[in-house]
């Protein structure tokens, strides 16, 4: 059993209850963050805080905690569930803030009110080997989300239905579509190396700044592979020598099949495979401490 974290105490996740009152709840009027930690470290921290203040901005609500308090609560997280990480400790923190519970459901916001601050690590499994091997199947769909996907809002039933769409269809994600051009996933950045290089959107409000995605281009630039962020069409991306999807968790998955297509060889491509050393050998500088 999980040890979570809920407005200011640590304790089993079955004893962690909120009010029926919540207005992540009621209204999915809350924001989220997703942060892995190799060895117990914190995988670029100032990163996520920046994007969590951001998202709290977008959504009009003051950020309960400093950033030092931010980093205080998630490594005792980590050191509770360290039992259940193994050798490697790797855990992912899952954090979520609601504008909190007020007596009577109205939408416009309560005057006094307090945040709920729920926080919860779980171990990361390993990537199944044959994925790399491999690759996942992608499908496209077109994007019917609201217009602020910049923020990482708690309300992810648009998100929900595509991903489950794309299940249905035997895939591992939607590659959503918008006037033609491809976005990102349902749950993920989006890349394609295009003409050898690699592509993808610039940041907008129609997609989610990853934070794996910006360690891709900084990886990618610092090891002198091609780069640009260009707005890709779904008839380039069908054309794609390569694709990836970026998350978090997931980190970078070879996208070898596209609608029932085979993508270039119909296996993971030779600028995955060298950005997949990079992205794990950066995790390794950040499980010996040399890197955030
Ligand atoms: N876009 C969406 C819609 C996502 O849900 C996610 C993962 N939460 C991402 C992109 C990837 O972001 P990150 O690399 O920070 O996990």
């Amino acid at each position: 059993m999980p040890t979570v974290y809920l407005n200011g105490q640590f304790l089993p996740q079955e004893d962690a209850c909120i009010p029926v009152t919540d207005r992540g709840f009621l209204f999915g009027d809350g924001v989220y963050e997703v942060i892995p930690a190799y060895g117990g470290r914190l995988f670029r921290l100032p990163h996520h805080l920046q994007r969590l203040q951001n998202s709290l901005d977008g959504i009009r609500l003051k950020n309960p905690m400093t950033d030092t308090q931010w980093e205080h609560m998630l490594g005792e997280l980590l050191e509770h569930n360290r039992h259940a990480a193994g050798d490697t400790n790797d855990q992912a923190v899952y954090l979520h803030i609601t504008r909190g519970s007020a007596a009577k459901r109205d939408h416009g916001f309560p005057e006094t009110v307090t945040p709920t601050v729920y926080a919860i690590s779980s171990p990361i499994p390993e990537t199944d080997p044959t994925i790399k091997q491999q690759g996942l199947s992608a499908i496209t769909l077109q994007d019917n989300r609201w217009q602020n996907c910049d923020i990482k809002a708690v309300t992810l039933l648009a998100n929900v239905l595509l991903r489950q769409q794309a299940v249905d269809a035997g895939a591992a994600e939607a590659i959503l579509i918008r006037d033609g051009f491809a976005i990102e996933g349902s749950a993920s950045n989006l890349f394609a190396v295009l003409d050898g290089v690699i592509t993808t959107p610039p940041k907008s409000k129609q997609l989610l700044p990853g934070i794996t995605r910006d360690l891709v281009l900084e990886l990618a630039k610092q090891h002198g592979l091609p780069w640009k962020e260009a707005e890709i069409r779904l008839s380039g991306l069908e054309q794609a020598e390569e694709i990836w999807m970026t998350s978090s968790t997931r980190e970078i998955i070879p996208i070898t099949q596209l609608n029932g297509e085979p993508i270039g060889s119909g296996q993971p491509g030779s600028m995955w495979i060298a950005m997949a050393r990079h992205y794990l050998d950066y995790k390794k500088a950040v499980r010996a401490g040399k890197a955030g």
